[in-house]
Parts: structure tokens; C-alpha cells; sequence
């Protein structure tokens, strides 16, 4: 029997449901042998993240598509770390990149052991900070880059760099909630919620103290909310 595909990863800002866009704009092709389908509204979100609406000038709208195209490469690099590593483990896999980030999906073949599942989930993180620290190096050793070529290995270093640092929080969705939910095993679930909505928490009330914008204050309250409404459901159980 097939299993449900179970999602390893969503990003940082990542709001779970976004209405369908045409489905006629979507990108699909395979790498590695894994579908990879990329939805509209992964543009979107990147091109507001990267700041659209401050974009006015030929060379700040070229900029922005160098963010969007370092982003891109950036969050599909994480979706293969996970892919790779369970298609190792016999799993047929897909990447989705949607609103905000992106998912690898898993299913059938055996049941992984808890330091199977613990490998697909930091393999994604892992090769995406590999991928920033790359970045870095190319900058600082490759002499005579055009200043747009530096511009887009800055970009994809500090968005890889801080996006797998975001996504190892311990929240649950996210990677690192997955790790500890993983660490500390399937009987102790009613804890890796409680540490998630903490951890949360804690991050809403730092970020509205240091004000350093909206978007992580906001997920990080429906991250907090989705944990608290799971948490009730098991206490029922
Ligand atoms: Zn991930």
C-alpha cells in the first residue's frame, strides 16, 4: 500500500494555503530523475521577498532577477538534499517549490528507521549552507566577476545561508521541528509540540521587541497556532 507522502520541509514564511493559480503557468521538468513542479506563486513570493515593489530602474529589476534566479537554485538545492537522500533509501520522491519556499514529498518502499528519516530531513539544510558556503568562496577567490555576476553570489550565499538557519528552528513543520520530532521519537510527540509552540512563541515576542519586520513575527504565530491545535487533538486521544 501506498503511504501518504509526508512533507519534510517548509520554508520560513511559507503560509501552507494559497488560492490555484493557472495551472498553465506552471513549470514542470525532472532533475535526477525526480519531478520537480514549480507553482506560480513561488515566483510571486520571491519577486515581493526580493522587493518588487521598490524595483524602479532597468539595472534594480535585473537585480531582482538575479535574487528570484538565486533563490530558485537555493530552495531547489535544499528539495534535492531531501530527495536525493530518500530516493537513496527507496522512496519514490517529487519537489514541489510553492508559496515561499518549496517541499519534498516521499512515499512507499520500507519503513526508515529514525536515523533514515533523521538523514532525509538534515540533508536538505545541510547541502543548502554547502551550497551558500560555495558561494561565498567563488566570491572571495574568483577574481574579475562583473559586479552583477558578485551581486548574484552574495545573493545566493546569504538567502542559502539564512534560509537553512531559519529552517533548523525547532518548530514543527519545519526541518529542525522534524529533526527534534525525530530525535526524541514518536512517543514523545506531545513534547516536540510544546517545545515547537515555545519556541515560536519566544520568536513572535523577540521579533516584535527588536522589530525586525512582519513576515517571521506572522509565520511564526501560525506555526505557533497550527502546534497549539494539534496539541489539543492528541491531549484528546
Ligand atoms: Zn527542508
Amino acid at each position: 500500500m501506498r503511504e501518504p507522502p509526508i512533507f519534510v520541509c517548509i520554508h520560513p514564511n511559507c503560509v501552507p494555503r494559497f488560492p490555484e493559480l493557472p495551472h498553465a503557468q506552471m513549470i514542470q521538468f525532472s532533475l535526477f530523475n525526480i519531478p520537480v513542479r514549480v507553482l506560480p506563486w513561488f515566483w510571486l513570493t520571491l519577486a515581493f521577498i526580493g522587493g518588487v515593489l521598490r524595483a524602479d530602474t532597468r539595472s534594480e529589476i535585473f537585480e531582482l532577477l538575479l535574487f528570484m534566479l538565486a533563490g530558485f537554485i537555493s530552495i531547489l538545492v535544499h528539495e534535492l538534499g531531501h530527495a536525493l537522500t530518500a530516493k537513496h533509501f527507496g522512496k519514490r520522491v517529487e519537489i514541489v517549490l510553492q508559496a515561499f519556499g518549496g517541499y519534498a514529498a516521499y512515499s512507499g518502499g520500507g519503513r526508515l528507521s529514525r536515523f533514515q528519516s533523521f538523514l532525509i530531513i538534515a540533508a536538505g539544510p545541510a547541502i543548502q549552507i554547502l551550497l551558500g558556503v560555495a558561494a561565498l568562496i567563488l566570491v572571495i577567490q574568483v577574481e574579475g566577476l562583473s559586479p552583477y555576476g558578485k551581486y548574484f553570489f552574495v545573493k545566493l550565499c546569504q538567502v542559502s545561508i539564512i534560509w537553512a538557519v531559519l529552517n533548523l528552528i525547532p518548530v514543527l513543520p519545519m526541518d529542525g521541528g522534524r529533526i527534534l520530532e525525530t530525535l526524541l521519537g514518536p512517543q514523545r510527540l506531545r513534547l516536540t509540540l510544546q517545545i515547537s509552540i515555545a519556541v515560536a512563541v519566544i520568536i513572535v515576542i523577540l521579533s516584535l521587541v527588536y522589530n525586525i519586520g512582519m513576515l517571521l513575527p506572522i509565520f511564526m504565530g501560525l506555526m505557533a497556532y497550527e502546534n497549539y491545535k494539534s496539541l489539543k487533538s492528541i491531549s484528546w486521544m
